[in-house]
């Protein structure tokens, strides 16, 4: 059997931890209106990569990153 999938890694720079977030966002001044950059972060960075890109004032969205959930 296979279909081991390892979880995506924090988007942080030097974190290696799963990431459990998934964030979209984009920068308006370069990305059209329907095209979004997605970020993955670990419990721990998603304030830390919200922040910095709220603070640019970059459109941005959390949410829980969606686990492949097959079965009851
Ligand atoms: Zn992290």
């Amino acid at each position: 059997m296979s279909g081991e999938v390892s979880p995506p890694q924090c988007s942080r720079a030097g974190c290696r931890a799963a990431a459990s977030w998934l964030i979209r966002w984009r920068n308006p001044r370069i990305h059209g209106a329907d095209r979004w950059k997605s970020w993955v972060a670990c419990d721990e960075h998603r304030d830390y990569l919200r922040e910095f890109l709220a603070a640019r004032s970059f459109p941005l969205d959390v949410s829980p990153l969606a686990r492949e959930v097959s079965g009851p």
